[in-house]
């Protein structure tokens, strides 16, 4: 059972979605790939609405950026930041850093390191039970 705010959201998306269709054919010298419109409301909570690029033009456009990690160039989907904000509520001034690979690789390392951080403070935490 969908609550009316839901549906009213998804109301908004569908009727931003056709409204950018429709802006996107009638301007032939877009250079859009591809746009997904923003909704504001599924944004993580801020106080801006005004605050980031997309914010300002009101849909999600390919943008392309180099991986920090291995200096692959990239593109950070329409889509996929759709997902980013929408859904995965990221920060809205947080941007794509990485390509695919790396950031697997680091979130194995981080994982590797909170295993390691977390087996440290166990061990630590039997030491102190053993000298009581
Ligand atoms: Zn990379």
């Amino acid at each position: 059972m969908k609550s009316g705010k839901q549906r009213r959201v998804e109301l908004i998306a569908e009727r931003q979605a056709k409204e950018v269709k429709r802006a996107v054919k009638q301007d032939s010298t877009s250079n859009l790939e591809f746009a997904a419109p923003v909704n504001y409301e599924a944004l993580a909570p801020n106080n801006s609405y005004s605050g980031s690029d997309f914010m300002r033009c009101g849909y999600y456009t390919d943008l392309p950026f180099r991986c920090v990690d291995c200096g692959t160039d990239e593109t950070w989907t329409a889509r996929q930041q759709k997902w980013w904000f929408e859904v995965a509520k990221g920060h809205i001034f947080s941007t794509a850093r990485r390509c695919r690979n790396c950031r697997r690789k680091e979130r194995e390392r981080s994982n590797e390191s909170r295993r390691v951080h977390l087996e440290g403070l166990e061990r630590r935490r039997q030491k102190t039970s053993e000298a009581q």
